[in-house]
């Protein structure tokens, strides 16, 4: 492939102790929750709204307990109950809610706790000497323009500031296979004389066998949720994640022609969602990798700064059927905790990790990824980056026991 040389000069438009990169679940967790310790944080998102996957991947389930997460996230949940937007809560049960509303609730909560935020704003590259990132190169719509922060929380999914910096990377299996992605689109249901029609020459599925999985979820009165699998594409090539959503827009148009015919459901398209869902993007290797073999022993970290509990949810990332890299005796894992030291980039010295591009092997993550635990590795990040910017600015410098007993004592139960 021919190169090309490209260098000019750009503004160093904004300064920060900390720089968030990513506005998911895990990246405002980690901005509110430096900012509220007293330290300046800007929050870097390259779409118009906050919340990733959680809104605009239209994902309005969360998975695992929702309690003892930790203030941000039990603040979440007040908003989310106060708007009636979500449903009562059952012990170990999942919480369906309304994600647009989850929308609204983030924004806010940073905005609150004093969060500068630059939307439609992505992270470009990173200017790096020694495994320390000193300025980020962004696009937005006034171009490009740097930022320079003293510790950088890489919340993107996908690792982007790991990758740009040249940092170890983990992605997918030994193959590189990445669990798959999944499309949510939504249907209202209507009185037939009411019913637009669907968009024609879609593929045909003659039986329900022959539907990619297919999980419908309830979606406030008369509404549904669908979610529709969507493998074998790679989120960190570009030509590949246009062609998945390409190939999802069409799968919905097809799966809604076969719930029509087949099962007579009178669903009308009410639209679906900005970005198919990526479920595992890339993690960033960090002084820790969670194994599954940890997961499922139960193993305790001194350090730990998040738990999770929802079994093994290795989708297998090669065919379109509800199937599974592990049989359903080998999903179950025990509760389990998450030490500090895998959200810490090994190849950095101010780069930490929240939310999906953890450091842990991929069927780790493939529990890890559920949103509660996302929120808390974002609050156990931001935390420990407020408490370097607070010490000597070093986040190796920084005790993780006291990172822990801090979080504990705004609420999240690091025990097991
Ligand atoms: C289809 C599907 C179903 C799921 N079902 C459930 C479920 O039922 N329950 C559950 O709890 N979890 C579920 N999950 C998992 C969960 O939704 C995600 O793992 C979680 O939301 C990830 O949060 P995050 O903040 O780590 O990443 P994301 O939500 O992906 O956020 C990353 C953010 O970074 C931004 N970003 C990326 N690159 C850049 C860049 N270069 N510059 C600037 N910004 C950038 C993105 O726009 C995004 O806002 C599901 C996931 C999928 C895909």
């Amino acid at each position: 492939m021919k190169e090309i040389a490209y260098s000019r000069k750009i503004p160093l438009r904004y300064e920060a102790d900390i720089c968030v990169l990513g506005g998911g679940i895990a990246g405002v967790a980690a901005a509110v929750t430096a900012a509220r310790k007293g330290v300046k944080v800007i929050l870097v998102e390259r779409f118009g709204m906050l919340g990733g996957n959680a809104t605009s991947g239209g994902v309005g389930n969360f998975s695992g307990d929702t309690m003892g997460r930790g203030r941000f996230f039990d603040d979440c949940l007040a908003k989310l109950e106060q708007l009636r937007a979500i449903v009562p809560y059952v012990p170990g049960k999942e919480r369906v809610f309304n994600h647009h509303y989850l929308e609204i609730i983030l924004q806010e909560l940073a905005l609150d706790a004093g969060v500068k935020l630059l939307l439609h704003s992505r992270l470009a590259d990173v200017i790096v000497n020694d495994g320390h990132i000193s300025e980020v190169v962004l696009c937005g719509a006034s171009g490009m323009e740097a930022l320079s922060a003293q510790v950088l929380i890489d919340c993107t999914g996908d690792g982007c500031a790991a990758r740009y910096a040249g940092f170890r990377t983990m992605k997918g299996d030994t193959h590189g296979a990445q669990l798959p992605m999944s499309e949510m689109y939504f249907v209202r249901e209507v009185a037939q004389e009411d019913l637009i029609a669907v968009y024609p020459d879609s593929k045909r599925y003659e039986t329900a066998a022959d539907l990619p999985m297919t999980t419908v979820w309830p979606d406030g009165p008369g509404s549904h949720a669908i979610k529709l699998k969507v493998p074998r594409f790679d989120s960190t090539v570009t030509a590949s994640l246009t062609d998945a959503e390409i190939e999802a827009r069409r799968r919905a148009m097809a799966v809604m022609e076969y719930h029509r015919r087949a099962e007579g459901r009178p669903w009308n398209f009410d639209g679906m969602s900005p970005i198919i869902g990526i479920r595992e993007g890339v993690r960033i290797r960090g002084d820790h990798v969670l194994t599954v073999e940890e997961l499922r022993e139960g193993k305790t970290f001194d350090t730990a700064v998040a738990y999770g509990d929802y079994p093994l949810d290795g989708h297998d990332p090669r065919d379109d059927g509800r199937t599974y890299i592990l049989p359903k005796e080998e999903r179950y894992v025990p509760r389990y905790q998450i030490p500090m030291e895998c959200l810490v980039a090994a190849d950095g010295d101010n780069l930490l990790m929240a939310g999906r591009c953890i450091s842990a092997d991929q069927l780790a993550l493939s529990s890890a990824r559920v949103m509660p635990v996302c929120a808390m590795t974002g609050s156990a990040a931001g935390l420990c980056a407020a408490m370097a910017i607070h010490q000597s600015g070093s986040v190796r410098d920084v005790d993780y026991l006291s990172v822990r007993q801090m979080l504990t004592s705004e609420g999240a139960d690091l025990w097991v």
